[in-house]
Formats: C-alpha cells, sequence, structure tokens
C-alpha cells in the first residue's frame, strides 16, 4: 500500500523526499499538496502553473504528486471551488493524480436528506469529468448504498482507473450521529468488492492504526499528514502505538512516554533521531518539528512495511495483537482481520467441495471474531489542514 506524505507548501521542511535532505526517508514514494492552499495563495498558485508542480516543489519525477481537492477545507468555510481555475491549475501545474474539482462532503452531523443531496452533488461533478484523467470520488456514508448503485451504472466510473474514497474522517471523528464503526468498515469492505482491478485511494486516514485497517481492506493507498499535525503539537509516534507528547508546546496536553518507551525513541534507527537523540525529538522551534516530523513519518512508513510483509507470510494474526497497544484499535483490526478472512473464504467457494473441512472451519473462525463487537468509547480528534486525519480514534483522549 503506498502512503502518499502529505505536504504543507507553506513550509516545505522536513524534506523527507529529497535525498540531499538530512531528513531524507528512501521510502517516500509519493507526496500530497492541497489546492486549497494554492487557492489561499494566488502567487504561489501562478508559480506551480508557471513552473509545473514537480520543479516548484523540488520534487524529483520518481516522486508522485497527488493533488488533494481541498474538499475539506470548502466544507468548513462555506465555499465553492472555481472550476475553472482547478482545471487551469491542473492542466499546467501537472500533478500525477487528481479528483474532481470539488466533492461534497457529507458531514455525520447531517440529515439522511442533506447526505443526499452531498451525494447528488458529487456524482454530477463525477459526471461532468468522466472523459478525462479525474479521478472520481465517492464517500462512505449513510447513503452508501445508493452510491455504489449509481457509481456502478455510471459508464464514467468503469471507465476510471482509480476511485478517491472520503467522508471516512468527519465518520471517525464520532461527531453526533457518525456511523458506528461496523457500518464503516462494512461500506469499505463492499467498495473494495465491487471496484475490483480499479486503484482506491482512501483520503486522509493516515495514522498507524487506520495504517492497519486500510491495508487489511486491500486500499491500494492513503494520504496522512498527521505526521506533521503531530509534530507541530510536540507528538512522536511508536510502532504500533498511539501518540505520547514529548515535548511541552502550549496547551495541548497528552500522555507521555513510559520508560520502555524513551529506550525505544533513544535507539529510533531514523535519521532525525540518529543525527539528533532524544534532545533532537524534544527540542523546540523548527529543528524540534523537523525532528519529530521525520521520527513519525518513518515510523509510518517502516509500519507499512511490517503489516505487508507479516500479511504475505501469514504472521499477521499472531502477531498484531502484542503489537497493537490499545484496546478499540485492536477489535477494529479484529474486525477487518475477520472480514478479510471471510471474503477470502467466499472467493474460495467454487473450490468448495474439493476441500469442505478446511473452508468451513476457516468460515467458523472468521465468524467467531466477528461475533466479538466492539466496544468504541468516546473520542476526539484534531483535525489537519487537509483532509483531517489519524488514527486517533484508538486513542481516547480526556
Ligand atoms: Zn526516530
Amino acid at each position: 500500500m503506498l502512503i502518499v506524505v502529505g505536504l504543507s507548501i507553506k513550509n516545505l521542511e522536513p524534506r523527507v523526499w529529497d535525498a540531499q535532505s538530512p531528513y531524507y526517508l528512501p521510502r517516500v514514494r509519493a507526496v500530497m499538496v492541497s489546492y486549497a492552499e494554492f487557492h489561499r495563495m494566488p502567487t504561489r498558485r501562478l508559480a506551480a502553473m508557471d513552473r509545473g508542480l514537480h520543479a516548484y516543489l523540488g520534487v524529483p519525477g520518481s516522486i508522485k504528486i497527488y493533488l488533494d481537492n481541498g474538499a475539506f477545507y470548502f466544507l468548513t468555510h462555506n465555499g465553492e471551488v472555481s472550476k475553472k481555475d482547478y482545471e487551469e491549475f491542473v492542466a499546467r501545474a501537472r500533478p500525477d493524480w487528481w479528483p474532481i474539482p470539488q466533492d461534497y462532503i457529507p458531514g455525520p452531523q447531517m440529515s439522511v436528506e442533506e447526505q443526499e443531496r452531498c451525494l447528488e452533488k458529487t456524482m454530477a461533478m463525477n459526471l461532468a469529468y468522466q472523459a478525462d484523467g479525474y479521478v472520481p470520488v465517492i464517500h462512505i456514508s449513510r447513503v452508501l448504498d445508493r452510491y455504489i448503485m449509481e457509481a456502478q451504472a455510471m459508464s464514467a466510473m468503469t471507465n476510471k482507473t482509480h476511485i478517491g474514497l472520503g467522508g471516512i474522517v468527519p465518520n471517525l471523528l464520532r461527531a453526533p450521529k457518525a456511523m458506528p464503526y461496523q457500518h464503516i468498515l462494512d461500506g469499505l469492505v463492499q467498495v473494495r468488492h465491487l471496484f475490483k482491478g480499479k486503484e482506491l485511494h482512501l483520503f486522509g486516514v493516515g495514522g498507524t492504526a487506520t495504517l492497519h485497517l486500510a491495508e487489511l481492506l486491500e486500499i491500494d493507498s492513503i494520504d496522512s499528514s498527521g505526521w506533521r499535525n503531530r509534530a507541530a503539537r510536540g507528538i512522536v509516534q511508536l510502532p504500533g502505538s498511539g501518540d505520547r507528547a514529548v515535548a511541552n508546546l502550549g496547551n495541548w496536553r497528552g500522555r507521555t512516554p513510559s520508560q520502555d518507551e524513551w529506550e525505544i525513541l533513544r535507539t529510533c534507527n531514523c535519521p532525525a533521531c540518529r543525527l539528533s537523540g532524544l534532545d533532537g525529538l524534544i527540542a523546540s522551534g523548527l529543528a524540534g518539528f523537523c525532528n519529530r516530523a521525520t521520527h513519525n513519518l518513518s515510523v509510518l512508513l517502516e509500519e507499512e512495511v511490517a503489516v505487508r510483509v507479516r500479511l504475505m507470510d501469514g504472521s499477521y494474526s499472531s502477531w498484531y495483537a502484542d503489537h497493537l497497544d490499545n484496546s478499540i484499535c485492536l477489535t477494529l483490526v479484529q474486525q477487518a482481520l475477520a472480514r478479510r478472512l471471510q471474503t477470502r473464504e467466499s472467493l474460495d467457494l467454487g473450490d468448495l467441495f474439493a476441500r469442505t473441512e478446511p473452508v468451513l472451519m476457516a468460515h467458523s473462525s472468521a465468524t467467531a471474531l466477528l461475533g466479538h463487537r466492539p466496544q468504541v468509547g468516546k473520542v476526539s480528534l484534531d483535525i489537519g489542514h487537509m483532509r483531517a486525519d489519524d488514527d486517533a480514534l484508538c486513542e481516547p483522549q480526556a
């Protein structure tokens, strides 16, 4: 699964994609910038169009640039994007991946009728941009069934090789009337199944634990700006764990690392920790931010490799429970794993007569896992500057 690294054009440090930077992370293969930032800064928009995004950002051609349409920004600022301006930007700045100019994110606080209106506007946009490279977007919402029906009926969707999936984050935020986690997982499984063979990008869910969920559900790419948002608040991430506050910045209060966790940080082998150690992680100012951000992203990228390798070699089932340290997250991962097993089993059903017993045994193990319902507590997240992203759903915060 590709992790698309969310950047802010206001501050491109740490330059994790740049082989000349002390913060270089060779696993970075794609970055994302938001059109909302260019919309707010017209001079930069013009410069990016004049030079092309790769040259403007100093990102080599071997690294893909994803453009976010800024739908989350426009949603929260009651704005409409100018389609003409967005089209011009895509044509001249030449990102490698770009969605339709705007999608209308169904907020979890909305009524079903309001969510339907969002669907109608988003599907109209998908329809208007069917004959080109614009990636259609659908949302996981309470009207997902209608989304899927309309998307299937639309020839534009069948011709597209990529699909963007949004709406997950507001629901994971557990706003009033948010969908139960169970339904979100069901929706993701359904979409994956129906759009088999297409590359699915999940917007803005790039924390450590949601990474496990996305990988289990066979999503092709996700984007994250959480590595920066956390770093700015003095937070570092640990493999398989939630957030830990290491630098006392502003009003944010969080759980501090245990003795063992300080030790893990002390021996961390990421470029920032190799360069400046614990002093670097707890430092204030730009240097501290760069160290924490690089460390966070490195943890995320290494976690992705660990999950992928263990799913491939079959050791994931016996590994994740000890590796992930939070109960809510564990339960969600358990649910996703059970669905994965069930999906695999149903694919095997054609072969049922040849090996009835093993299939039924596997089925009953998956069913047993599904029977265990998650105990979901009240959680809250901070929202980043792009689409909000987080796995803090696994980290109940006071
Ligand atoms: Zn580190």
